[in-house]
């Protein structure tokens, strides 16, 4: 399974991803993730991207395509992938249709969480407090909602005119939304997640 996770920051994507990626049975790819290794790790990249990550801004589209590219091309991403964080704008759109196009593996869906931005912001709120991320501030949260609306709902747009997106209700349980996620996908939930 090839999957796209849409949604805006704090939709609650990286949260299902991670459950996504025990029932699917393929690696999560969170590009967000491979940047804060990077920055973590203190790489030539990651020194560049930390103060555009910090500003709530999106990092180059050459860098971050650098990154999937490499992750892609691992051996458990065979099988598939989760892909959270990517395409962010219309160029990441192309660049990953040409990438897939050249390993010939189609995406088999695009999946947006739907959620109001108060939730957003109050759960970047909790995620601030829990996790200290310096870009779940709210002035930050403001300025990537921002990006999300002028440059990423485009992509969700674009997916929706393919005929590939659905749009999943992201406000409930961890469960109920897993549980929504898998029937758009055709699948059933294990009988644990449904209760
Ligand atoms: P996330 O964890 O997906 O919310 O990403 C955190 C930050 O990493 C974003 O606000 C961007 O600065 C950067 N980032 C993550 N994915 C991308 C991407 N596909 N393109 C550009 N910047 C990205």
């Amino acid at each position: 399974m090839r999957l796209v996770l849409l949604g805006a920051p704090g939709s609650g994507k990286g949260t299902q991803a991670a459950r996504l990626k025990t029932a699917l049975g393929v690696p999560h790819i969170s590009t967000g993730d491979l940047l804060r290794a990077a920055v973590a790790a203190g790489t030539a990249l990651g020194v560049q991207a930390k103060a555009v990550m910090e500003a709530g801004r999106l990092v180059s589209d050459a860098i971050v395509l650098g990154m999937l590219e490499e992750r892609l091309a691992q051996p458990d991403a065979r099988a598939g992938f989760i892909l959270d964080g990517y395409p962010r704008n219309l160029a990441q759109v192309q660049a990953l249709d040409a990438l897939l196009a050249r390993t010939r593996q189609p995406l088999d869906a695009v999946v947006k969480l739907r959620v109001p931005s108060e939730a957003i912001i109050a759960r970047t709120e909790l995620r601030h407090k829990a996790e200290g991320r310096a870009d779940d501030d709210p002035a930050t949260v403001r300025k990537r909602l921002q990006v999300y609306t002028e440059q990423t709902a485009p992509v969700a747009e674009h997916y929706t005119r393919a005929g590939t997106l659905r749009v999943v209700d992201g406000v409930g349980t961890l469960d109920e939304v897993f549980a929504r996620i898998m029937a758009a996908l055709g699948k059933a939930p294990a009988a644990a997640a449904v209760r």
